[in-house]
């Protein structure tokens, strides 16, 4: 392969979760300007980016995921993307704040990866990339639920790496430290200045910064890393 090859998506089809906005939506637009034909789930009626077709789907309903999903034909990338906080200390945080986290974070990307896996392993070509956090690997004060939930995401992502790699299907992560988005800018200043301190590079990555990584592990280009877990945290955890 040409080494400028591989960075398009022309022909293929995707899905987004969560891509109204943050990184969900620079994700989609990368795969927009690369030619892909591009589905968000969002139920939060956000516009999405332009050229991306909008689905109201809440990634927490499976049987809404399978009929969306069975609406489109055949699907070559997923990115799970959709995400959730409901940060509390352990012993303050009530059941519906550990069940919501894990319902999206953890269970709609079971779901996704239920609804489209089909099609890509009887069509032998797939990737799959899934959103988890530098947080998942090292756990993270106030956060069990969503600690939690990233981490099951990466022992999920590695164990579809093995049910589907012979069939021509990678699964891979993304894991970003402290981005810059509408749901880090809701947290507390002295947190963004935390994670400010321990980034190596003195600054945090942004929207497009995480997206490249996923684009990158969604091209042709990365045909051969597959179970992998890619920080894009500006070495925040080394
Ligand atoms: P965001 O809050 O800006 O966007 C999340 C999107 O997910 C929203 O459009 C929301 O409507 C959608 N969503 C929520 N619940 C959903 C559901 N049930 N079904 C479908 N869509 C749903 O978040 P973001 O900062 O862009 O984060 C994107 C992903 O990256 C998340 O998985 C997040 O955990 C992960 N992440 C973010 C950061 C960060 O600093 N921003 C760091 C590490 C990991």
């Amino acid at each position: 392969m040409a080494a400028t090859a591989g960075w398009d998506w022309a022909g293929r089809r995707a899905i987004v979760t969560g891509g109204g906005r943050g990184i969900g939506r620079a994700i989609a637009e990368g795969l927009v300007a690369g030619g892909a034909e591009v589905h968000v789930f969002d139920p939060a009626g956000a516009e999405g980016p332009e050229g991306a077709s909008m689905h109201a789907v809440d990634v927490t309903q499976p049987a809404s995921v399978a009929q969306a999903v069975g609406g489109l034909g055949p699907v070559e990338l997923l990115v799970n993307n959709a995400g959730i906080t409901r940060d509390r200390s352990i012993l303050r945080m009530t059941d519906d704040e550990w069940r919501q986290v894990i319902d999206v974070n953890l269970s709609g990307a079971f779901h996704m990866i239920r609804a489209v896996a089909p099609g890509m392993t009887g069509a032998g070509v797939g990737r799959i990339v899934n959103l988890v956090s530098i947080n998942g690997l090292r756990g993270k004060f106030g956060q069990a639920n969503y600690a939690a939930s990233k981490g099951g995401l990466v022992a999920l992502t590695k164990t579809a790496a093995r049910e589907f790699g012979r069939k021509g299907v990678t699964v891979n992560a993304v894991a970003p430290g402290m981005v810059l988005t509408e749901m880090t800018m809701a947290l507390a200043p002295e947190l963004r200045q935390r994670a400010l301190d321990e980034s190596l590079l003195g600054r945090l990555p942004g929207v497009e910064d995480v997206a490249a990584a996923v684009l990158f592990l969604l091209s042709d280009r990365a045909a051969f890393i597959t179970g992998q877990v890619l920080q894009v945290d500006a070495g925040q955890y080394v």
